[in-house]
């Protein structure tokens, strides 16, 4: 692309997901790829890059442990800056550089990934849950109870069977 300032291109890529990005709750649909679409924008200080990554999910819902798999969008942007600019023409030295006119978008893809990940996926916003009694789906049946039968009593309903 060179270093004329305004400059642009755009790249589309398809990547194999790669493994361990993800949690135990939720991870890369295994082999899915991400689709990348960026564009790169010259820049004073080095190359500008946005642009989205599409990911395919499978995991868990946190809240029923039902298998779920969904899509994601995840929005990309990183400066990378030109390795050889002076130190008060860069005010930033934690940016990644830009090295024999490529970036390596990978740690951004993967930061952006791993943030926009939930954390509690969930198969439902209304999902509630499993019974911590029985273990059934609340949101089948959100009303069912059990009695909770204080343990003095059921000695008496005990000894009531026992008189029946
Ligand atoms: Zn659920
Ligand atoms: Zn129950």
């Amino acid at each position: 692309m060179g270093r004329r300032a305004g400059a642009m291109m755009t790249e589309q890529r398809q990547i194999k997901a790669p493994e361990g990005w993800g949690s135990a709750v939720l991870d890369f649909k295994s082999g899915s790829s991400i689709d990348v679409d960026a564009q790169f924008e010259s820049v004073i200080e080095g190359v500008w890059v946005s642009g989205t990554a599409n990911i395919e999910l499978e995991g868990a819902c946190a809240r029923c442990l039902d298998p779920i798999e969904d899509q994601m969008t995840i929005e990309l942007q990183e400066m990378f800056q030109y390795e050889d600019l002076d130190e008060k023409e860069s005010d930033d030295d934690d940016l990644p550089l830009v090295v024999n006119d490529e970036v390596d978008l990978e740690p951004t893809l993967r930061d952006a990934v791993v943030l926009g990940m939930p954390v509690a996926p969930v198969c439902d916003t209304r999902c509630l849950g499993l019974c911590s009694v029985c273990g059934i789906r609340l949101s089948e049946d959100p009303d069912h109870t059990h009695e909770q039968v204080d343990p003095r009593w059921e000695i008496l309903n005990q000894l009531k069977k026992e008189e029946d």
